[in-house]
C-alpha cells in the first residue's frame, strides 16, 4: 500500500477516497478536508474567534489541533457533567492537551457552577440522561461564547455522528430536527454561530489522525452512551459502508446539497418565535428556558 500523494509506504486507507496516505500526507488531507468544509460552508470568517466544544475525546482534540495549526484563535471550552471517573479523566485529556499546546481552556462544571450532575438532572428533569446532557451543552457552550466574546462555536461532530444523527431522523421523519441540522447554525439574537468542521472526515480518521499527531485522548465511551439509539444507527451505516465505501458521505451530503432547504422553514418560523428568557436572557418559547427550568428542578430535589 503506497501513499496516494507521495507514493511512500502507506500508514491509514481512507476507503470511501479508495486512497492511502504515509502520515505526513495523512495529517495534510485531514487539514485539508476541515479547510475545505470550513470554505465551502462559510463556517468562521477572517480573525473570528472560536470556542472548540472539548470533551477530551479524539474528535473535539483533533479539531482543536487542526484549527490551531489552520491559524485559527481557537480556545477550548470544557464542560464537566459531574459523571464520576469518567468526567474525571476527560477533563485530565483536555487540561493536558491544552497546557501542551499552549492554548486556553475555559472550564465549566455542572455540579459546581450549577448544582447538578447528569444522573441528578435527567432525573429531575424526567427526561434520558443524553437529553439532559444535550440541553445543558447546548445552553452552556452558547452562554460560554457570548460571555467569552467569541464569534463561533465549533463542535467535534464527524461525518459518522451526522450521518446517524441524520439516519434517525430519517426514520422518524423528524422535520424539525432536519430543518436544523446544517454545518453550520447562523448567529441570530442571543446565539452565535454554531459550526462542525469535521463533517467530511469519519471517526475511523479521527482516531488516526491523533495517533499520528500523539494526541492523548480519552478512549473510554460515556458510561451513559449504553443504549444510547444512535450508537445503534452507526452500526447500521458502519454495515452498509463496509460493503459499499462512501455510502455515508453520499448520504450525508445528499441530504445537505438536495434536500436540507427543503427543511428550513419550519426552524426559520421556530426562530421568530422566540424571546428572552426571564431568568438568564436566552432566547426561549417560554417565559423561562428549558435550561432554567432543569436547573431549578434539580435544585428542589
Ligand atoms: Fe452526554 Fe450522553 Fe454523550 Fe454521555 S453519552 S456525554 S450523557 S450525550
Amino acid at each position: 500500500m503506497r501513499c496516494r500523494r507521495c507514493r511512500r509506504p502507506a500508514i491509514v486507507d481512507v476507503r470511501r477516497h479508495n486512497a492511502a496516505f504515509c502520515a505526513d500526507c495523512f495529517v495534510r488531507h485531514c487539514r485539508d478536508q476541515v479547510a475545505r468544509a470550513i470554505h465551502h460552508f462559510e463556517m468562521i470568517g477572517a480573525g473570528e474567534r472560536v470556542l472548540v466544544a472539548v470533551s477530551g475525546g479524539k474528535d473535539s482534540l483533533g479539531l482543536w489541533d487542526i484549527l490551531l495549526d489552520l491559524g485559527y484563535a481557537a480556545d477550548g471550552l470544557y464542560l464537566g457533567l459531574g459523571i464520576g471517573a469518567y468526567s474525571d479523566e476527560s477533563h485530565r485529556h483536555a487540561a493536558g492537551f491544552a497546557a501542551a499546546r499552549g492554548a486556553s481552556l475555559v472550564t465549566v462544571d455542572l455540579p459546581a457552577d450549577y448544582g447538578y450532575d447528569i444522573e441528578r438532572g435527567a432525573a429531575a428533569a424526567r427526561r434520558a440522561p443524553c437529553s439532559a446532557c444535550g440541553l445543558s451543552k447546548r445552553h452552556l457552550f452558547n452562554q460560554a461564547a457570548v460571555d467569552g466574546g467569541f464569534d463561533v462555536v465549533a463542535t467535534g461532530h464527524n461525518l459518522d455522528d451526522e450521518a446517524a444523527v441524520l439516519f434517525g431522523n430519517v426514520l422518524r421523519w423528524n422535520t424539525d430536527y432536519l430543518g436544523r441540522q446544517l454545518p453550520v447554525l447562523p448567529p441570530s439574537e442571543g446565539f452565535v454561530r454554531k459550526v462542525k468542521p469535521l463533517i467530511r472526515l469519519g471517526e475511523r480518521e479521527m482516531a488516526a489522525y491523533c495517533v499520528v499527531r500523539g494526541i492523548d485522548y480519552i478512549v473510554e465511551e460515556c458510561p451513559m452512551a449504553e443504549g444510547n439509539r444512535h450508537l445503534g444507527y452507526k452500526d447500521a451505516l458502519n454495515r452498509i459502508e463496509e460493503q459499499s465505501p462512501g455510502s455515508k458521505q453520499a448520504f450525508y451530503f445528499g441530504f445537505i446539497e438536495r434536500t436540507a432547504e427543503l427543511f428550513r422553514p419550519g426552524a426559520v418560523a421556530e426562530q421568530a418565535g422566540l424571546h428572552p428568557c426571564l431568568e438568564c436572557g436566552s432566547p426561549t418559547t417560554g417565559d423561562v428556558c428549558a435550561f432554567c427550568a432543569l436547573v431549578a428542578r434539580a435544585r428542589q430535589q
